[in-house]
């Protein structure tokens, strides 16, 4: 039930039929809403018009700032008392937007998280503990209640002392964690501390904030566990919707349930697979607050279909939102490149700040990164040493130049939900 190898490996023909039906219907009921009417009348068209998956070209995007517009409830399509539950977004790039659930939604929403997690391979008998936030935040109520459909036995802790989660994963022999990777490391240092193992874990799965290859590889060797990468947003109903397959190569973006298309965030145009640009998504199965062509700011890219597994469309790991994206000196950088590069420099732990400033005109990029004892002399002469070597580092992947600040071991900050690793200090940044 939790393979469903029908739905999952659709193709041709049979997956179009499907996407447009379910297209069809989307329109249909985002036409409820003042806003979409507004919308298609304004683009001179109407819901017949949206017949085939390439007619979704004619809707105009929908932006964050709408929903912020509409907030807190003109975008639902249903009337209120249909809707049993409300999430906010994080709020990261602003003022949070409300999103709604019917009894329907709520349903959909847990089928496609427990998919996710059979994906990943969890299963009945597996221990489950989910350390994420348990309010508004999608991410605790959407896994939990994904995880009791598939059958685990689920530990709701929520976020915050380290210590009893710790007790916790032991206790009661967790083997699967979902948290934001920013978390996991931090719960890897303080078991670390505390010299406390965790021989029970198996699984991680880890989201809800940009992260690479190499704090994959980090985290699955602190942790012993086999990390998986986790997508979602709360316009999109929450987590669930693309998720990391055993062959860890990019994540299945469900096709019975989004549309994916990836455009050019300044000309709105259509990019083909393989080009890196910002997402752009319909939810095709949404009750309480369809929306058409999200434009979710993040940015990655298509991926050739043939996964070895056997399951359909898979998008790249996300570098960042396309907000996130730091321009120095007219170089793109993402703060997952910058994380990339200094968990592959030993002599430096695994968190760091980035600060950018303009002296003088130019843009000035500081990254902080604590010092790993294990890899320092002590002697200033080392410490000249491995600054040397992260610049060289950073410049090397990144094309820019930046001063490294060397600190203590324990200093920078910690993050339980989302990391916020940026400071953008330039009078003009957002
Ligand atoms: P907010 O947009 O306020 O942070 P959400 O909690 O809905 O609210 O967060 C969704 C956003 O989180 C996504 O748009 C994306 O930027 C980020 N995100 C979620 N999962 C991942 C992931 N696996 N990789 C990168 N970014 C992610
Ligand atoms: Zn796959």
């Amino acid at each position: 039930m939790f393979w469903d190898r029908k739905t999952e490996t659709l193709k041709g023909k049979a997956l179009t039929a499907l996407q447009e039906k379910r297209l069809k219907t989307t329109v249909a009921q985002a036409l409820k809403v003042p806003f979409y009417k507004k919308q298609f009348a304004a683009a001179g068209i109407r819901p017949s018009d949206i017949r085939t998956i390439a007619d979704i070209g004619k809707i105009p995007f929908t932006k964050k700032q709408d929903l912020r517009e509409g907030y807190p409830f003109g975008f639902l399509a249903v009337p209120l008392k249909e809707v049993v539950r409300i999430h906010t977004t994080s709020g990261t790039t602003g003022k949070p937007t409300v999103v709604g659930y019917t009894r329907k939604d709520l349903s959909a929403w847990a089928d496609l998280i427990a998919r996710n997690m059979y994906m990943a391979g969890v299963r009945e008998g597996d221990v489950f503990q989910n350390m994420v936030n348990y309010g508004m935040f999608t991410g605790g109520l959407g896994f939990h209640y994904g995880a009791e459909l598939l059958g685990v036995t689920t530990v709701p802790s929520a976020t915050g002392n380290t210590k009893r989660q710790i007790d916790m994963i032991r206790d009661f022999g967790v083997t699967v964690i979902h948290c934001t990777p920013s978390y996991a490391m931090h719960l890897s240092e303080v078991a670390e501390e505390l010299k406390l193992s965790l021989p029970t874990l198996r699984i991680g799965l880890f989201g809800a904030e940009p992260w690479s290859e190499a704090m994959r590889k980090a985290l699955e060797e602190r942790l012993g566990v086999t990390a998986f990468d986790s997508y979602g947003m709360s316009e999109l109903f929450g987590p669930g919707v693309a998720f990391e397959c055993p062959e860890h190569d990019g994540l299945h973006i469900w096709h019975d349930s989004y549309l994916v298309e990836i455009i050019d965030p300044k000309t709105g145009e259509q990019l083909s697979d393989g080009e890196r640009g910002e997402m752009v998504v319909t939810p095709l199965v949404k009750e309480a607050m369809p929306v058409l062509r999200y434009r979710t700011g993040d940015v990655t890219m298509k991926m050739e279909d043939g996964c070895l597994c056997g399951r359909g469309q898979k998008i790249a790991r996300i570098t960042g939102r396309s907000d996130d994206m730091l321009v120095i000196r007219g170089i793109n950088v993402f703060p997952s490149q910058i994380e990339h590069v200094l968990l592959n420099v030993p002599e430096v732990g695994n968190q760091f700040m980035v600060y950018v400033d303009r002296v003088n005109h130019l843009d000035e990029m500081t990254v902080e990164a604590e010092i790993n004892r294990g890899y320092f002399s002590g002697e200033l002469s080392d410490l000249a040493r491995i600054q040397k070597k992260v610049v060289k580092e950073l410049r090397d992947a990144l094309e820019i130049r930046t001063t490294v600040k060397l600190v203590e071991p324990g200093t920078l900050p910690r993050f339980e939900g989302k990391a916020k690793r940026v400071i953008d200090r330039r009078s003009d940044a957002l």
